[in-house]
């Protein structure tokens, strides 16, 4: 009987098992229609400095569904990342974003903006990197000062060396990097002296319950504390209200991003946003 038990047992699992497989597959598929019929869309989140003005904007994907929903990125970027599909995906963001900062460039209030966008680990290590995104820049005339790509920290274990390379040969021409969720992963004060970044991004999970918890505190601090000896920038991300804004600020963190400023929307709506600040309100 405990032999019944267990081949049910087993079979049961193996339908679960079945059931992950084929909803992945179709997932897939549906992925790679998406990317034939182009059904992406950009969204962009500002980032905003002490005293409320928009000094930049993250590029954050969206995904049209049938029924005109977004599927989140958290959902189906680890799919593309897995499946190779991140790269036409990624080519496409880059694409997007440096031809919507073209424009930006050309209307007054949002040409200061920097464009982050956010750079999985297949894309950078592709060998031919550097040059897709040199030639991005050079055919829409972007000014590349403007374009930060955003890395994570597990996306730098491999291959260090080439990476940093790839970085190196970016930040000569003028593009700057941002090392997103960070906090998350594992960096050593050591190791990232070798990267050439700009800024460090303190992830959202330190910044959530930043009043009540003392350890999150202390990570920020120290997180603010590695980016000024490293003599880098540091913004926060997921900041949702003013009293996680006024504690980064007592902290020593002086750009911010998140729902308390603005959810991510459309281009359009963004450069409203901005218009609507500009000159800046002075409040937040
Ligand atoms: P991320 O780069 O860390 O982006 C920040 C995420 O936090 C975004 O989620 C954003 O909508 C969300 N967020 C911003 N402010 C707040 C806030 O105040 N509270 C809360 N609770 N959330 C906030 P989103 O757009 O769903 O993107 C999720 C992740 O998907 C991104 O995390 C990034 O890792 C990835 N992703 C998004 N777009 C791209 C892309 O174009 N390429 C690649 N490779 N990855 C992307
Ligand atoms: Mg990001
Ligand atoms: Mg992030
Ligand atoms: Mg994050």
């Amino acid at each position: 009987q405990a032999k019944q038990a267990g081949r049910n047992g087993m079979r049961f699992f193996d339908q679960k098992m079945q059931d992950k497989i084929s909803i992945r597959a179709r997932l897939e598929e549906a992925l790679r229609h998406a990317i034939v019929e182009q059904r992406f869309e950009l969204y962009y989140q500002p980032q905003v400095d002490q005293q409320g003005r928009a000094v930049g904007a993250e590029a954050l994907i969206r995904w049209q569904q049938a029924d005109g929903s977004f599927m989140s990125p958290a959902r189906f970027i680890p799919l593309a990342e897995e499946t190779s599909l991140i790269l036409p995906i990624g080519q496409w963001v880059m694409e997007t974003a440096c031809a919507q900062l073209r424009q930006w460039q050309d209307l007054p209030h949002m040409a200061q903006l920097v464009m982050a966008v956010n750079v999985s680990a297949a894309q950078i290590h592709q060998r031919d990197f550097f040059e897709q995104v040199h030639e991005l820049i050079c055919c829409h005339g972007i000014d590349p000062a403007r374009l930060k790509l955003e890395l994570t920290e597990g996306l730098l274990l491999e291959n260090i060396e080439e990476i940093i390379g790839t970085m190196e040969q970016l930040r000569k021409i003028g593009v700057c990097f941002s090392l997103d969720d960070f906090g998350t992963g594992y960096s050593s004060l050591q190791y990232l002296r070798r990267l050439p970044l700009s800024q460090l991004k303190i992830d959202r999970s330190f910044v959530d319950e930043l009043a009540a918890n003392s350890n999150d505190q202390a990570i920020v601090t120290t997180i603010i504390a590695m980016s000024r000896s490293l003599g880098l920038d540091v913004i926060a991300e997921g900041v949702e209200n003013l009293e996680q804004r006024r504690l980064l600020e007592q902290l020593g963190c002086h750009r911010y991003q998140g729902f308390l400023y603005s959810q991510p929307v459309p281009a359009r709506q963004l450069q409203r946003w901005v218009a609507a600040r500009h000159p800046p309100l002075g409040i937040i």
